[in-house]
């Protein structure tokens, strides 16, 4: 477990405007969060840094958006009506409903009674009807998750862009489950984001494959902040693989209520291709395939080496955003003792993920030529296309440093009567970790701040 717990966490991010509840004045949508000012640059910089890694920085991965709302037949041959469920137990006592594996003992989590139901399949996907006649035969689903469209696109994206084996293709987006108990904060929510790939590889190169995403997804959390040691890759096996994994490698993290999967590495063979597409027979496809009657596509590709039509292997990588955003904050998170009873909280978040990048700060309120000073100094910041750069104008130096640690803030400028007395120009520039300030020209500013992102 984490020294960080989730209620430091989850006050946190009430206060400085990360988090909030869902519907929170009608008494709250439970499973279901909002991401208010500051959460919202947060999640972006996540996927902007899982994006620039996956499709900017790699020539073998392409991108997609596909929409939410699902076709029933998609979901029905990947195996998600029948098989997307969780085993459900009800306690006949205080009438509340569990996972079957989240029960221990035999007892009921919420009020230690042993009354309970036999486990029934509850399918966690929400259902939902489309167009304006609701006779219960026009309805689609939310998607449980965004892989399916890219399977669904796959001969579209080789069509348009030549892809050989092997490539991916990739996707961040919402997904909807409906859990039967969402709980942890956003750990298990009903919607979530997910950042997938899907990386389609020869047959029998696979398990290669499957190996180097492990290590390559490893390798990126760690870049964004988590402490290796705070991770571990746990083979799947058996039951507890997803019904389209042939093996499976969670990343794990040592989060404040347990160590839990962030990541799911998995590899789906040709099951999800092999199922979506017509005239199965003429392929080698080695999943356990559905004969499908009602695609019209052959979800497959040329393999040169050997001069044939191919159903390609697929590697995995999912990850949610919610559940980043809640690793990264549980490890960025500090309470430092600044001795002679002080202390302050800090976020010690990687530059390129903080909310706000730099926070511009007058000595006095509502200065006239301070002001005018701050403006500047935040329209030049801009144009390098860091990010947020905020300007606070509340006169309280002490309060607006204290704010900006709290939700990581790399570097606080402040504009004092030296900066519009003096010349050369200068300022001073705070940084969050050491707390250190110094006096910087105006004319160099520019370049220490991109020296700083870029
Ligand atoms: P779990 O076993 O925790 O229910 P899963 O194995 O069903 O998760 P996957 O289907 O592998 O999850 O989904 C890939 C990723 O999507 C997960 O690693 C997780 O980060 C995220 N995810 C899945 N379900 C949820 C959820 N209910 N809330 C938040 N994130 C989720």
């Amino acid at each position: 477990m984490s020294a960080t717990s989730m209620e430091q966490l989850i006050s946190l991010c009430k206060r400085r405007g990360i988090i909030f509840q869902s519907a929170e004045i009608y008494g709250g949508l439970q499973g279901v969060y909002d991401f208010g000012p500051l959460g919202v640059e947060l999640k972006n910089n996540i996927k902007n840094a899982w994006w620039k890694s996956m499709v900017y920085e790699r020539d073998d991965i392409e991108g997609l958006d596909s929409a939410i709302l699902t076709h029933r037949k998609v979901l029905q041959y990947s195996g998600h009506e029948d098989t997307f469920s969780d085993p459900l137990v009800d306690c006949k006592q205080c009438k509340t409903r569990h996972r079957a594996d989240h029960i221990k003992d035999n007892k009921c989590p919420n009020c230690g009674s042993a009354d309970l139901t036999e486990p029934r399949e509850f399918n966690l996907m929400f259902k939902t009807s489309i167009g304006p006649v609701d006779d219960g035969t026009n309805f689609g689903y939310l998607r449980p998750e965004t892989a399916q469209a890219i399977f669904t696109q796959f001969r579209n994206v080789v069509d348009s862009t030549a892809r050989k084996l092997p490539f991916g293709i990739a996707q961040i987006g919402k997904s909807f489950r409906n859990e039967i108990t969402p709980r942890n904060f956003i750990f298990r929510v009903r919607e979530f984001e997910q950042m997938e790939l899907e990386y389609f590889v020869e047959p029998g190169t696979d398990e290669e494959w499957h190996e180097t995403w492990k290590n390559e997804r490893l390798n990126w959390w760690v870049e964004q902040g988590l402490k290796r040691e705070n991770l571990v890759a746990q083979d799947i096996e058996g039951d507890d693989l997803a019904h389209y994994a042939k093996a499976c490698f969670d990343i794990e993290y040592k989060f404040p209520h347990g160590l839990e999967e962030l990541e799911g590495v998995a590899n789906r063979t040709d099951y999800d291709l092999g199922n979506h597409t017509k005239a199965q027979n003429e392929f080698e496809i080695t999943a356990h395939v559905h004969p499908n009657k009602d695609s019209n596509a052959k979800l497959c590709i040329r393999d040169e080496v050997n001069n044939k039509w191919i159903i390609p292997y697929v590697i995995e990588p999912s990850a949610g955003v919610e559940r980043g955003v809640l690793a990264l904050l549980t490890e960025a998170y500090e309470e430092e003792d600044l001795g002679e009873g002080n202390s302050r909280i800090v976020l010690k978040l990687k530059k390129h993920l903080a909310p706000v990048k730099v926070s511009v700060i007058p000595l006095k309120k509502n200065h006239e030529k301070i002001m005018e000073t701050c403006f500047e100094i935040k329209k030049r910041l801009l144009k390098l296309g860091i990010g947020r750069v905020s300007l606070e104008n509340t006169g309280n130096i002490g309060k607006a440093y204290r704010r900006n640690d709290e939700i990581g803030t790399p570097f606080c400028i402040t504009v004092d009567f030296e900066t519009i007395e003096k010349t050369p120009a200068s300022v001073t520039i705070r940084d969050r970790d050491t707390m250190q300030q110094e006096r910087i020209e105006l004319d160099k500013l520019e370049e220490f701040i991109r020296g700083q992102f870029i």
